[in-house]
């Protein structure tokens, strides 16, 4: 079998309402979609992340295309290292593995597709098998306000969501409203997570850690700048709060200096950080050996990001049971099936084949034509 065509096209993905954290607002998941045509007749998809721009994206996504034409889809990993050398570090000239990861990481998910599709196995079976039947996820309320916030965490609470997981990191007053209105909301029982997305320095983090303990928080997710492992160390250090370490791990070997550093309680990474599935288990194994939990991390996306991080998952011995979900936020998904709708806080794990999804190509449509407006809005 050989890759004969990528294709790629920007999409918008509208959210329901603006969605806040400590780095800003965002108003919906812009993504590309990458399809892998093979001369069989199969076509594997998968999906990367359009930030900061999606056409820069694109134009990358196309250029590691061009290095898998006439190539066998079974390559996976030598395929996605010769791309990561031409042009992430652009041919031994330069190094950006995190950039790499989050452009490669839609053609690494679509060549799992393509494989699982041509096998007629799902990707976790390709992966080794599961190992577990359901995978847990955490009910992540949203709001401008803590009220807002209090309100939805309240309503994932009560269907069935055992961790509630809030951003921070947007000003000290509004931080402690949220845990404080979240906290009386979900009640005593439920596990309750807060991430201040690197809003946090040493000195802030300690004095804020000191306050949140009163709300009974479970962990701290990155805190401090995602370029420092010894800030994440120093914080957990001192911390009576357990501390997830997220921005700052993306690639295996990050993976492995946060356990040597002993830098973090858990290890949040998604595959958008680590390029696709691949990378994604060779982390996790690597956190396994050193004891730490994965938990699955989430971004601007679509279904088709929450099924190839299911099938993974699946995969993942040392899997956390507080996982990101982000669907509950998109006004519609371009997935049509399966039903990704949790239940319980849960999701069963996915049959295949492949990644285990069919498009809505409608909504892939619509998704198209919201994104080029975007584009002409901002000309
Ligand atoms: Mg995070």
């Amino acid at each position: 079998m050989k890759i004969i065509e990528i294709r790629t096209t920007p999409l918008l993905a509208p959210y329901i309402k603006p969605y806040h954290w400590a780095q800003g607002v965002i108003q919906g998941a812009t993504v590309i979609l990458v399809e892998v045509h093979t001369d069989e007749g199969v076509t594997g998809y998968g999906e990367s992340v359009g930030t900061p721009s999606a056409e820069a994206v694109q134009a990358y996504i196309r250029l590691a295309g061009d290095g898998c034409i006439g190539r066998s889809p079974f390559d996976n990993a030598r395929l996605m290292a010769d791309a990561n050398h031409a042009l992430f570090q652009a041919l031994g000239t330069c190094s950006s593995p995190r950039f790499a990861g989050m452009v490669l990481a839609g053609l690494e998910m679509a060549l799992w597709d393509v494989m699982g599709k041509a096998t007629g196995r799902t990707a976790h079976e390709l992966l080794g098998g599961a190992v577990r039947d359901e995978i847990q996820y955490f009910g992540f309320p949203q709001g401008e306000t803590a009220g807002e916030i209090a309100a939805g965490a309240k309503e994932l609470a009560e269907s069935g969501c055992e961790v509630i997981y809030v951003k921070v990191g947007r000003g000290d007053a509004l931080d402690v409203a949220i845990a404080e209105q979240v906290r009386d909301a979900i009640g005593p029982e439920k596990r309750l997570r807060m991430d201040p997305n690197e809003h946090w320095n040493p000195v802030k983090a300690s004095r804020m850690i000191r306050k949140m303990c009163e709300f009974d928080v479970e962990f701290i997710e990155q805190p401090t700048n995602s370029e420092s492992i010894t800030a994440l160390a120093q914080v957990r250090a001192n911390s009576p709060i357990a501390i997830a370490a997220d921005q700052l791990v993306f690639t295996p070997y990050d993976t492995f200096n946060v356990c040597r550093e002993k830098a973090a309680d858990l290890i949040v990474l998604g595959l958008h950080e680590t390029g696709g599935l691949l990378r994604f288990s060779k982390s996790a194994h690597i956190a396994e050996a050193a004891g730490i939990n994965i938990c699955i991390h989430g971004l601007y996306e679509t279904g088709i990001t929450t099924c190839a991080s299911n099938q993974v998952a699946a995969t993942v011995p040392n899997l956390d049971d507080g996982n990101q979900y982000m669907n509950h936020f998109l006004e519609w998904d371009i997935v049509k099936t399966p039903d990704l709708a949790l239940r319980n806080g849960k999701l069963p794990v996915l049959d295949g084949p492949g990644l285990g999804f069919e498009l809505d190509w409608d909504a892939v449509g619509r998704a198209g034509e919201l994104h080029e407006k975007q584009v002409t809005d901002n000309e």
